[in-house]
């Protein structure tokens, strides 16, 4: 029996496509094993986003290599999409997939019998429209699940279109026979995955479903205990989705909502289709319905054209703003998109500053958040990561929890009043029921 292992690079949605990958591999009588464990194949999922995604890849596959010298390396991913001729001529690698043929890599890749050369097989990306559904399950307590790929938008600096084609979707009826798959497992969140997961429902170019549809089917599965959005555009998050949420037996009140900039000659020099006045209103309307809601933000800092005002624009409209985290990314030059072409380059220096002032922002953003949980009762879901004796886990609205390791609490959800905020952030919680006991 072959042995293969995994590599994932980047975001949720890889993660969802090497599990698929990973029991297709099964399925055909190969064994999954862990990466130092020699396997005889490789199949390293790449990311375009990740920073020096060049350098990642290399250096995976220069460690394969030291693992299993005689390995067969084969490279799949967004960066496969974009740079297969580069990918090819890395040492080491036998063979680059691209998008399109990236599910298809066990038929076309005979028997993994080496070349001379590494092998290419790879389309222009308008041939990835096959949609194959995907989720993840190495991890017990929660499962990301694909229900959207690609994104028919044109953001300035992004690359994900040219590395994952138009937007297409699952059918709701087969997402909702998945998760009834999932609930065969133990698995008692499930995270909703996709890139553009606002824009639900295309199939073949055709609009024929919408997400508020899906999540109210899901909302029916026997077996999930939770549902969580990994992240909706703004302009694509209707009140007709935050009014189901707020009402809703499963999904959790979590919204993670790219902003990416809060000056709107930004906006639109990035092309995003909507004003920070629309994202503003987002926010107010998810907190009238649900004050308890967690809100994550994607912002970029350094985008070209950005002046120092504009920078202090966007910092002002966040420090403003009801939310409770951010996601910061610094601006980097990407080949092929058009923000690259755009005057008023921000240096490196005014970068770094810009990040650093956001990430402080953030922290004091979650620190405020936890600060309005403290003395609420809040179902905690533990996860299997054990550390110093302690255990993790994140209630509904995601603030990060720590108790004492307990092997019964693993993957179990369980009310706990949440009491203090410790030296690293994270919060403290006490059992409910010792409480009553100790109260009557
Ligand atoms: S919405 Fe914009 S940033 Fe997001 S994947 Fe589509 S093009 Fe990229």
């Amino acid at each position: 029996m072959k042995k293969v292992a995994f590599y994932t690079l980047g975001c949720k949605l890889n993660f969802s496509e090497t599990s698929t990958l990973a029991r297709l591999f099964e399925q055909r009588g190969y064994q999954r094993v862990e990466f130092t464990d020699t396997p005889d194949i490789f199949v390293i999922n790449t990311c375009s986003v990740t920073e020096n995604a060049d350098k990642k890849c290399k250096k995976v596959v220069k460690e394969a290599k030291k693992v299993s010298p005689d390995s067969y390396v084969t490279i799949v991913g967004c960066y496969a999409q974009l740079k297969p001729k580069e990918i090819s001529e890395i040492t080491g690698v036998d063979a680059v997939l691209g998008a399109a043929e990236k599910f298809r890599l066990l038929d076309l890749l005979d028997g993994f019998e080496k070349k001379s050369e590494a092998v290419i097989h790879h389309s222009p990306i308008s041939a990835a429209t096959d949609y194959y559904c995907s989720f993840s399950q190495n991890d017990r307590t929660r499962t990301f699940l694909k229900v959207q790929d690609g994104c028919n938008y044109s953001c300035t600096f992004c690359t994900i279109p040219l590395a994952r084609g138009d937007s297409r979707s699952d059918s709701i009826e087969n997402i909702v026979r998945t998760a009834r798959q999932i609930a065969q497992t133990d698995v008692k969140e499930v995270v909703l995955t996709g890139v553009n997961i606002g824009d639900f429902g295309l199939q073949n170019g055709i609009r024929t479903e919408r997400f508020l549809d899906l999540i109210k089917a899901l909302d029916e599965v026997d077996g999930i205990e939770r549902f969580r959005i990994s992240s909706i555009e703004p302009n694509l998050l209707t009140d007709e989705v935050i009014e189901f949420v707020a009402v809703s037996k499963k999904f959790v009140p979590h919204f993670h909502i790219p902003l990416q900039s809060g000056n709107n000659k930004i906006l639109r020099l990035m092309r995003r289709r909507y004003k920070r006045e629309l994202y503003a209103e987002r926010v107010a309307k998810i907190k009238s319905l649900m004050p308890d809601c967690c809100i994550g933000v994607d912002v970029i800092i350094g985008f070209p054209g950005e002046t120092e005002e504009d920078f202090l624009e966007t910092y002002q409209f966040l420090n403003d703003l009801d939310i409770s985290y951010l996601h910061v990314f610094t601006y980097s030059e990407r080949p092929n998109t058009h923000a690259i072409t755009l005057p008023g380059v921000v240096s490196m220096a005014d970068r770094n500053k810009r990040s650093q002032m956001l990430h402080i922002l953030s922290e004091k953003k979650r620190r405020y958040f936890y600060e309005q949980q403290l003395g609420k009762v809040s179902t905690v879901l533990f996860e299997d990561d054990a550390e110093d004796g302690q255990i993790h886990g994140f209630t509904e609205n995601y603030v990060r929890v720590t108790a004492k390791f307990d092997p019964v609490l693993v993957n179990e959800l369980k009310p706990l009043r949440l009491t203090s905020i410790n030296e690293k952030g994270t919060v403290e919680v006490k059992e409910v029921e010792q409480e009553v006991l100790v109260h009557s």
